[in-house]
């Protein structure tokens, strides 16, 4: 009877862990985040990229209304002065090449990029520049705008399902943030 007792409460604790991760999708190396916390996200629109002004504002409220709770605040400010999220926009570099639309740099306090241009940060860092190539739609319609704020909050992509946000093309078929996405916040964000 005691061993049953055992088993049954093993198997309480490894459902409950297993199900723990399983429902927190795609994250970077080390949980790799903001250091400062999303709660008073500072973000700047550089002239550069002022035609997505519109979309970059509308997106900022989807990540703060996903419809589920989260601690996210987006505050736009007039100057990238100590700012969270910095948008530029260009019609190349050494990354916006071929299919891809836009990517996020990650820099930590001194101004200095903590990962490769193109890669994913593994550890905290200070703030996050958004590169948006110039042929992205100015209405967003492929959630290319939202998907990289994703990546700024620390959010990797998932395979799971193409009704992702995160989902790493423009095959994707959502361009807002999905619960579980909602959830990696959550969890990157206590
Ligand atoms: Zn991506």
């Amino acid at each position: 009877m005691k061993k049953l007792n055992h088993f049954v409460i093993a198997m309480v604790l490894f459902c409950l862990f297993g199900v723990g991760i399983k429902a927190v999708e795609n994250r970077f190396p080390n949980n790799a985040k903001f250091s400062r916390g999303v709660g008073n996200t500072c973000f700047w629109v550089s002239s550069s990229a002022s035609k997505y002004k519109t979309s970059i504002r509308t997106r900022a409220q989807n990540w703060m209304y996903t419809g589920y709770d989260n601690k996210i605040y987006m505050t736009e400010v007039s100057s990238n002065y100590a700012t969270h999220m910095d948008f530029y926009a260009k019609s190349s570099d050494s990354v916006i090449k071929g299919k891809v639309l836009g990517y996020t740099a990650y820099y930590d306090g001194t101004g200095s990029r903590i990962s490769p241009l193109g890669k994913g940060p593994s550890k905290n860092y200070f703030y996050t520049e958004i590169i948006l190539k110039t042929s992205v739609p100015t209405n967003d319609n492929k959630g290319t705008i939202a998907h990289e704020m994703g990546h700024a909050f620390g959010l990797a992509h998932t395979e799971t399902s193409k009704a992702r946000l995160m989902w790493p093309d423009t095959g994707r078929t959502r361009i807002k943030p999905a619960k579980q996405e909602n959830d990696i916040i959550n969890y990157l964000y206590k």
